[in-house]
């Protein structure tokens, strides 16, 4: 089984439409330790995205990917802006030329996006963003690959395993971003930019089932 490239365009829309519908609780867990503008932020560059994807419907994931990342860095602002950016223009080159995904492919996609937020953010674990979700929803990818899982399998352990690692935000005192403000008052708070990384793992293993 592979992931078409079709099936990568339904995932983006998928994840538009997830943030769409989170908005208003994305931006109260930002107004909890931030300034309240994450779901407005995502929002807007997600559906910037959906006006970019007919133009690109056609291209390779990798040029879909890469328009993906420059849309979000021109639309969304904010820290989430240039963090998404970069992740998905990563993933683009990680995908270049590539009209479909196998699970290695989609592992090194994901990797590279990883990857990409850290060398813009120096985020850590720990520090309270949303690193803390994409890192153990991308150690659960590799062990599924590893273990020779299929993708759907490999994909539902990865969105569970960014899910716990977004719960695990909520008693630590942020080190990273605007949270990072409040020092000791930024604990027993969800982490907005974990919430939105937790969506992008849930839409994608629920779009390729
Ligand atoms: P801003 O903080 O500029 O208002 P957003 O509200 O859109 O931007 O996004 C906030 C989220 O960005 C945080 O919840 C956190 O997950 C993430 N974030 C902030 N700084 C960093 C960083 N240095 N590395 C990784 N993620 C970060
Ligand atoms: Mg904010």
């Amino acid at each position: 089984m592979t992931i078409s490239r079709d099936a990568v365009l339904d995932w983006l829309k998928a994840f538009a439409a997830t943030i769409n519908e989170n908005a208003a609780y994305l931006t109260q867990l930002d107004s909890d330790i931030g300034d309240g503008d994450h779901g407005a932020n995502m929002n807007r560059g997600m559906q910037a995205v959906l006006t970019a994807l007919p133009g690109v419907a056609d291209k390779d994931v990798g040029s879909i990917f890469k328009t993906v990342g420059m849309k979000l860095v021109s639309t969304v602002g904010g820290a989430s802006g240039p963090l998404y950016g970069t992740m998905f223009m990563q993933m683009g080159n990680a995908t270049a030329g590539k009209m479909e995904l196998t699970l290695d492919d989609w592992v090194a996609a994901v990797q590279a996006g990883y990857d990409g937020v850290i060398m813009r953010g120096k985020a850590q674990p720990g520090d309270k963003t949303m690193v803390d979700a994409l890192t153990p929803g991308l150690a659960a990818l590799k062990g599924q690959r590893d273990n020779g899982a299929a993708i759907p399998e490999a994909l539902n352990a990865a969105a569970a395993a960014t899910r716990q690692g977004m719960e695990a935000t909520i008693p630590l005192v942020a080190r990273k971003g605007r949270a990072s403000y409040l020092g000791e008052r930024s604990a027993n708070h969800q982490d907005p930019g974990a919430t939105s990384s937790y969506y992008l793992m849930k839409t994608a293993a629920e779009t390729w089932k």
